[in-house]
C-alpha cells in the first residue's frame, strides 16, 4: 500500500515558515512583499486559482493586487498594464493567469514581465536560467513536486525519473529540476512508443498529461514514488491523471488529487514572491 504524500499538510507547513520569513522581511525592508495577479476574462477555473492565490497571500502577509480585465482586452492594453507593474516599487511579483483568450499571444505577453518579477518562472530568461542551472525564478508546480518527492525521504540522486508530459510550464521544467537533482530522466509524450514499458522502469513517476485514469496500475513499478500533477474532472469531481484506487496498492508513495500538487503550487508561488522581493533589495 502506498503512503499518501499529504500536499495540503506540507504546503501548510511551508506557508507557516513563509509567514515568519515575510514578517522578518517586512521588519527589515519597511514594506510588505507585493504580488500583482492579472486575470483576463471569466474562465471559472482561472477565477478559482486566482482566488486561492490571493487567499494564500493574505495568509502569509504578502500584499496582493488583483487586476481583472475583460475578455476583449487588447494585447497593447495588457502589455501597458504589465509595463506599469514592472515599474511599480510596491509590486515584487507579477503573475498573468493562464490560459489567456486566443487573441492574446501568451509568449509575447509573458516576455513583457520583468525577469526579476516573473514569479511564475515562465519568462524565456528564467527558462534559460533553469536550463543552464543558474539562479532564477523556477516554475511553481515542478518546484512543488520536487518538495513533495523530497518529503518522502527518498533521495532523487541516481533514481530513474520518468516525466509524462513535455509542456513548457510543467513537463519540461520538471525534467530539468529532476536532472539538477541528479536523477536519470526520461521524458514521455503523446508520440512515445511503449509508454508503459518506460513508466514501469520509473523509481519516480510524474504524470502531467491532463487525462483522468491515464496512469494505470500496470504502468507503475512496485514501490515507486508517483506524483500526480493532472487536474481533471470525472463525473463532476476533481481528479488527477492517476487511477488512484488501482495504483494505491502498487506505488510506494502517491499524491492525492485534490490535496497533492495543487496546494504546493500556490505555496511555491508565495515563496517565489518573497524571493523576488528579497532580490529587489
Ligand atoms: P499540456 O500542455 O496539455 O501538456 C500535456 C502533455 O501530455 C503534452 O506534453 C502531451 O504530449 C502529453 N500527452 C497527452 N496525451 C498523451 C499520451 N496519450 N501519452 C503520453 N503523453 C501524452 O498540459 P500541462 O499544462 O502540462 O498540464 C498537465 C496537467 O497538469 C493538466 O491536467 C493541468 O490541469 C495540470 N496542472 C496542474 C497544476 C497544479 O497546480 N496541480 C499546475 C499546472 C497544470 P504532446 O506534447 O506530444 O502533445
Amino acid at each position: 500500500m502506498a503512503k499518501i504524500i499529504d500536499g495540503k499538510q506540507i504546503a501548510a507547513e511551508l506557508r507557516a515558515e513563509l509567514k515568519e520569513k515575510v514578517a522578518a522581511f517586512a521588519a527589515e525592508a519597511g514594506c510588505l512583499p507585493g504580488l500583482a495577479v492579472i486575470l483576463v476574462g471569466e474562465d471559472p477555473a482561472s477565477q478559482v486559482y486566482v482566488r486561492n492565490k490571493i487567499r494564500g497571500c493574505e495568509e502569509v502577509g504578502i500584499q496582493s493586487f488583483c487586476y481583472r480585465l475583460p475578455e476583449s482586452v487588447s494585447e497593447a492594453q495588457l502589455k501597458s498594464l504589465i509595463c506599469e507593474l514592472n515599474d511599480d516599487p510596491h509590486v515584487d511579483g507579477i503573475l498573468v493567469q493562464l490560459p489567456l483568450p486566443r487573441h492574446l499571444d501568451e509568449q509575447r505577453i509573458l516576455a513583457c514581465i520583468a525577469v526579476e518579477k516573473d514569479v511564475d518562472g515562465f519568462h524565456v530568461q528564467n527558462a534559460g536560467n533553469l536550463m543552464l542551472g543558474q539562479e532564477g525564478l523556477t516554475p511553481c508546480t515542478p518546484a512543488g513536486c520536487i518538495r513533495l518527492i523530497e518529503s518522502t525521504g527518498i533521495s532523487i540522486e541516481g533514481k530513474h525519473a520518468v516525466v509524462i508530459g513535455r509542456s513548457n510550464i510543467v513537463g519540461k521544467p520538471m525534467a530539468l529540476l529532476l536532472l539538477q537533482k541528479n536523477a536519470t530522466v526520461t521524458v514521455c509524450h503523446s508520440r512515445t512508443r511503449d509508454l508503459g514499458g518506460i513508466t514501469r522502469q520509473a523509481d519516480i513517476l510524474v504524470s502531467a498529461v491532463g487525462k483522468a485514469d491515464f496512469v494505470t496500475a500496470d504502468m507503475v513499478k512496485p514501490g515507486a514514488v508517483v506524483i500526480d500533477v493532472g487536474m481533471n474532472r470525472k463525473e463532476g469531481k476533481l481528479c488527477g491523471d492517476v487511477a488512484f484506487d488501482e495504483v494505491f496498492p502498487v506505488a510506494g508513495f502517491l499524491t492525492p488529487v485534490p490535496g497533492g500538487v495543487g496546494p504546493m503550487t500556490i505555496a511555491m508561488l508565495l515563496s517565489n514572491t518573497l524571493k523576488a522581493a528579497r532580490s529587489h533589495g
